[in-house]
Formats: C-alpha cells, structure tokens, sequence
C-alpha cells in the first residue's frame, strides 16, 4: 500500500433501541448508504443498546424493519445476510470489549476510577447552583473529589474493600488547548479543552458508556467515515480525545443538519407530527406501555422510493434543478461537500408532492397488484380486472394509490349530490339533454371510452350545444361532484348497465332536489 491509498469506505448506521427510528434518523442511514455505495464501501448497521434504563422492546426489529421497507439493507451487521468480521454488532454483546479498552486507558493513566455517590454529585451541584455556577467535573475540580488522583492508596483500597460501586472516567487534560478537526460538512471547528468534562466511561454495573462503546466500535470495526446527526456535534471533540487517548487515527466525521419543523423553528418531532397530520416515522409504531400508535409512512400510503427522494433533499442539494431521484441515481451524485450546514426545514406538502411525482412516474403495471391488495382491503372486489382502467383515469389524481379504493362514488353510485353546483349548472332543459344521452348510450356498442366519446361529441354537434350543457351535468349524475376524472372513461369503467342505472337514479334525485328547493 502506498502512503497516498485511501482506506475502503467503511461506513454505519449505529441507531440507539430507545424508541421508534424518526425520520432524521432513516435520512441518517440512507446517506450512510449513499455515501457507501457513490464510494464502493460497506454500509454496516450496529446497535448501541448499552443504556439499559431507556431500552425499549421492539425498537431494534423496527431498525431493521424500516431499513428493509426503504430498500437500505446492510451489507454487514445486524439485519445482513451475513453479520460480518466484526461480530457480535450489538454492543451490550461486546462489554468484554470495552472493558479491554477502559482497562488500557487505566494503564495509560487516561482514564481514572471515581467513588462519588450520585447524592454527593448532587450536593457539589447544588453548592455551585446557589453560587451562580455549574458543577463540572474536570480537571479543575477532580481534586476534590473521590477518585485515584484525588485520594490516597489507603483511602482506595478501603472503597475497595467496601466494594462501594465506582465509574471510571476519561481524564481529560489537564492544560487546557485548543481542539481542531475538519468536518466534511462544516468545515474547520475548534473547542476549546477545557469544556469537555470528565465523562464516565464505564458505569459501576461495567456497562460502557455511548462514548467509550461508540469509539472503541468505530475503530475496531474500520469505520473511515462517521456520519451522524448534529446532535453528536458537540462529542465530536471528546471522542478526538478518545482516540489520541488511545493511539489511534480517528475517521472522517460528518454532522448531518437537524430536521426542522414546518415552521421553521427547532427541531421537528414526534409532537408537531400529530398536530399536523402527517408522519415522522417510517413505519406505524405502537408504543409497548402506553398503546399508543403513532402512524408511519408505509401506512399513509408513501412508497419507500419517494420518502428516500424527500429525505435525500432534506439537507442534500444537487447543485442543479433535478429533485427527482431514484436510489440508485442518488447514490451517484450524492456527495458530502453537497450537504447543506444549516437546518433543514420539513415541508409535509412537498412530501405528498413527491410521492405523487413517484406514482407518477411509476408504470401502471407495476402498480397494479399494490392496488389490487388496496382495492381488497376497501371491500371493492367488484373491480378486479379493471385496475388498468382505474389508474388510466384517476393516477393524475390522486397523491396516494389507496386513495384510489377510498373514492366512494367510483365503486357505488353517489348518495349525494352537489346542491350548490346543482342550482347554478342546472337548467330547466337539462335533463332532457341527459335523457337523450342515456338513449344514445343504450344503443351504444361497443361501450368504450372512445366510441362513447365520438357518439357524445356528434349529439353536441347536431345540437349545437355545448360542452358545459351537458358534460358537467352528466358528471353530477354520475359521481355526484363536479370534478373528476374523464367520463367516458369512467362510463367505460362502469359498463353499459351500471352508467345506465346511476343516470336514471341521478336524475332522479336532482329532479326532487329541485322540485324542493
Ligand atoms: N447511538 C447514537 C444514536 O442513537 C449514535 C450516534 C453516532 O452515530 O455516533 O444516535
């Protein structure tokens, strides 16, 4: 290998099981998987399941779950085919790991045990709390703690003996400086020393801590790049620490933008979701205590293509004006120099608006079954065979395909029909018009689209009417609205009898609705 050769593109998705995955946390994973696949490297998904106190019973199955829906399927570690070198991928299976590495920090002297009992950590807090201050625990205030730099050997091997429970924590320096690293997304930063406390790196149950486990992972399983939500901005510097702690090269780290709610200020979340109607999680989730359900993606109706294209330009831009985009072709432009710094903010209607662009785009006969099962679930089963001439006409209308199956008036004749469009678009001699088209339609054969048309547009002629008089009326009786979508596609999706049969009811009614008006 020569000094210029780049390591493989190594990259994960290290999600914690305390609760369902959020939306920025699948745009996380998605741009891992871009960044894997643009660069040729390996997309590695790991659970850092190391705080029992906020695990939560489902949450790692629904990781994978959603992963799988959008297509984001690890190349290596929990949920891939086969786990991988770096096994076990869970880290409350590899304690004896981080215990290794807490035990060479000791030797290394940069790390130190500490026996403070949590009410005495309170008692120091609070001192300083009513001096105006806040507690933190470093290299200035250690010495006056309970821990190996600050007690004698006897003082130890009595907490020892006692076996009072203890942490271990990171030392940090003690002459404060300046620590600089480059961000692939935020270029240069810089904090100082002195504001990184001494973390616990070991709990007394000799559980790591996200820290220590997250560090120890990313270099013992050749992580090149870290890319992660901003969030983790701020532990970026400890974990540099970390790693010239241990004489190792740190990766690459990326900080994502955070998701913004829709109007801008802070972060989006599970909150604003039910307030305004629209979903933050993948897929439905229903909260193990409580019972509660929290809708999901998958269950509005979006497909996995067009929530990877929305999250792909939450915080990503092209450099150009394309918005729409496969998986494979953004993993062809993706970059982390296109990664915008700031917030980005979430727009529920643009999210519709994608998915629509994708329905769109989509071939009709790769739709077909998916309405098929909608069409199943609504109790419309009369309609099978006619998926073709379903989305022919209502695809353009439509943001969701089961939106299809929920239009009542496509499937039984309407119950109901618009009074206000009535009083103003229908006339005395009307109904006349809509008598004679019912004529010429029994006569009609054979009864499609186009030979429905050609005859309804002959009558218009010799008549000299035109096509307001009568279509828009034909369109009440037969849906019972004033839009939609072409009605002698429609009347070809009904057939003969059934356009015959919703004529003579609409009329009907209209006549008594205008009787009692
Ligand atoms: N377990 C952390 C989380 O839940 C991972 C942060 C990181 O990627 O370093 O987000």
């Amino acid at each position: 290998m020569n000094s210029t050769t780049q390591p493989p593109v190594r990259v994960r998705f290290a999600p914690s099981p305390t609760g369902p995955l959020h939306m920025g946390g699948v745009r996380t994973a998605y741009y891992n998987w871009l960044f894997a696949r643009k660069h040729g490297g390996t997309f590695i998904l790991r659970v850092e399941d190391t705080d029992a106190t906020r695990f939560v019973e489902g949450a790692e199955q629904y990781v994978v779950e959603a992963l799988n829906w959008c297509g984001l399927v690890p190349d290596e570690g929990i949920g891939a085919t086969e786990t991988g070198p770096h096994a076990p991928y869970r880290q409350s299976e590899r304690t004896a790991i981080y215990k290794a590495a807490v035990d060479e920090l000791l030797a290394k002297g940069w790390a130190y045990r500490a026996w403070d009992s949590p009410e005495a950590l309170a008692e120091v807090r609070k001192a300083a709390e009513s001096k105006g201050e806040t507690f933190q625990y470093d290299a200035k205030s250690r010495g006056g703690m309970q821990n190996d730099l600050a007690l004698t050997e006897a003082e130890v091997q009595t907490l020892l003996e006692a076996q009072i429970p203890h942490v271990v924590r990171f030392k940090t320096p003690e002459t404060p400086r300046e620590i600089t690293f480059t961000d692939a997304i935020r270029g240069q930063v810089t904090i100082q020393s002195s504001v990184i406390d001494d973390k616990v790196l070991l709990k007394p149950d000799g559980l790591p801590t996200y820290h220590l486990a997250n560090v120890v992972d990313d270099h013992h399983m050749e992580i090149s790049h870290v890319i992660r939500g901003e969030e983790w901005l701020p532990s970026a510097p400890l974990h540099l620490l970390l790693y010239e702690a241990f004489g190792w090269t740190p990766p690459v780290f990326a900080h994502l933008p955070l998701i913004l709610k829709p109007e801008g200020n802070g972060k989006l979340s599970k909150r604003d979701g039910i307030k305004g109607g629209f979903p933050v999680f993948p897929l439905e989730w229903t909260d193990p205590t409580s019972g509660d359900a929290l809708t999901g993606y998958r269950e509005s109706g979006y497909s996995p293509e067009a929530f990877l294209n929305m999250l792909l330009l939450l915080g990503w831009n092209p450099g150009d004006e394309q918005e729409l985009f496969t998986a494979a072709e953004a993993a062809e432009r993706f970059d982390l120099d296109r990664v915008v710094k700031s917030g980005a903010r979430f727009n529920p209607d643009k999210a519709r608006w994608f998915n629509e662009q994708h329905l769109r785009q989509t071939p009709h006969e790769k739709l077909k079954d998916e309405l098929c099962n909608h069409l199943e679930s609504s109790g419309r089963v009369d309609c099978w065979g006619k998926e073709g001439l379903l989305l022919d006409m209502m695809l353009e209308r439509v943001s969701f395909l089961k939106e299809i199956a929920e239009t009542d008036w496509l499937f039984a004749p309407p119950v109901a029909f618009d009074e206000k469009l009535v009083r103003k678009k229908w006339k005395d001699e009307t109904a006349g018009y809509i008598e004679t088209v019912r004529e010429r339609f029994e006569a009609l054969e054979p009864f499609d689209s186009s030979t429905i048309e050609a005859n309804f547009k002959a009558y218009l002629e010799t008549e000299g009417l035109g096509f307001g008089a009568v279509l828009l009326p034909l369109r009440i009786v037969l849906t019972g609205i004033g839009g939609g979508p072409s009605m002698f596609e429609f009347a070809e999706f009904l057939g003969k009898a059934a356009t015959l049969a919703r004529i003579d009811a609409g009329l009907e009614a209209i006549a008594s609705m205008r009787a009692n008006a």
